[in-house]
């Protein structure tokens, strides 16, 4: 079985406990205004231009069999491509010579993506890691994530997903056995707010929330401090209860704003306007956010900037 990835990214420490290896997936349910993987959201592979690369030979345009790039002597991008026309054949990646053109992801079979991850077995052994599936979101393209965890699980290896809940209950179910820790996003407690900033309501998220919990699986929730519409008193208490509810004494993970993934968006050719006047929380307002979850008695277990940024 073959599947959609962005990458493979090895040693990480951020996805789990101990030294772990993560599979970032394409695909997710959501549309989060703030996504600070944007890559991630289309199951489909893309084509990015990095302007600042681009030595404006026009080797592209010629390479493309479908017209989808066109050039502006005058413009900025000088490259425009079409992306409903685009194929992804490939032609104008292997045309460009500066690697100012390339793909958002690739096709990997199971086997190949199981054999990257479990390539640091040792290292997860000695450390007390694992592999992590994260995305995008592996609900999105389940059979590909369970095969590859199966294989990894018959390693005995230990396995973490990162999901945002976001799909049928009769699949997430079909992860429990193959999945030793679930890391839950959740990130707005108003369903109509929630539809508001990430294009659905959040009542199917919160009930897949509480029927894992009742399973007994581990869960480690993290909450993205988004400043102005996650990270405000209003919702994170409500957020708070929201968890105190369905997962008693849970573990929260608070992941500050990083603005370092909106560089993404203009190598995506999408605008940035969302993002102006963002920066990252002070530690003193982390510590009056942390304090509300702990006030329902939540453990806080630690804050970090994700290298990718907060919020998928
Ligand atoms: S990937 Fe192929 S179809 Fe798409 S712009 Fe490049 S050459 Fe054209
Ligand atoms: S082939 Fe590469 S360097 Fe040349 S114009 Fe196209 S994107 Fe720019």
């Amino acid at each position: 079985m073959e599947g959609t990835i962005i990458d493979i990214r090895r040693f990480t420490l951020h996805d789990g406990q101990g030294i772990r290896s993560t599979l970032f997936l394409k695909g997710c349910g959501l549309r989060c205004a703030w996504c600070q993987n944007p890559e991630g959201i289309d199951a489909s592979v893309g084509l990015w231009y990095l302007a600042t690369q681009c030595i404006r030979c026009g080797l592209c345009e010629a390479s493309c069999p479908v017209g989808a790039i066109a050039l502006r002597a005058d413009g900025d991008p000088f490259v425009r491509i079409d992306r409903e026309l685009c194929t992804r054949c490939g032609a104008c990646v292997a045309a460009c010579p500066t690697t100012a053109l390339s793909f958002d992801g690739s096709r990997v079979s199971a086997e190949e993506a199981a054999a990257t991850l479990l390539r640091d077995v040792e290292f997860y052994r000695q450390s007390g890691g694992g592999i992590t599936i994260s995305g995008g979101d592996p609900l999105v393209q389940h059979e590909f994530a369970l095969e590859v965890l199966g294989l990894c699980k018959r390693e005995g290896v230990h396995t973490a997903i990162e999901t945002c809940l976001f799909g049928k209950w009769d699949v997430l179910d079909r992860f429990i056995r193959l999945t030793d820790l679930f890391i839950i996003d959740l990130k707005i407690a108003d369903s109509a707010l929630h539809a508001e900033y990430t294009g659905r309501p959040n009542d199917l998220i919160l009930d897949n929330y509480k029927k894992l919990a009742r399973a007994g699986v581990e869960l480690l929730t993290r909450v993205p401090l988004i400043p102005g519409i996650t990270a405000t008193e209003a919702n994170v208490g409500a957020m708070a209860r929201v968890i105190r509810d369905r997962n008693p004494g849970g573990r929260v993970e608070l992941i500050n704003f990083n603005p370092l993934a909106i560089s993404k968006y203009s190598l995506m050719n999408r605008s940035t306007e969302f993002f102006n006047g963002m920066a990252p929380l002070p530690e003193s307002e982390i510590e009056a956010l942390r304090a509300l979850f702990e006030a329902e008695g939540l453990a806080v277990v630690r804050e970090h900037r994700r290298p990718g940024g907060a919020g998928r």
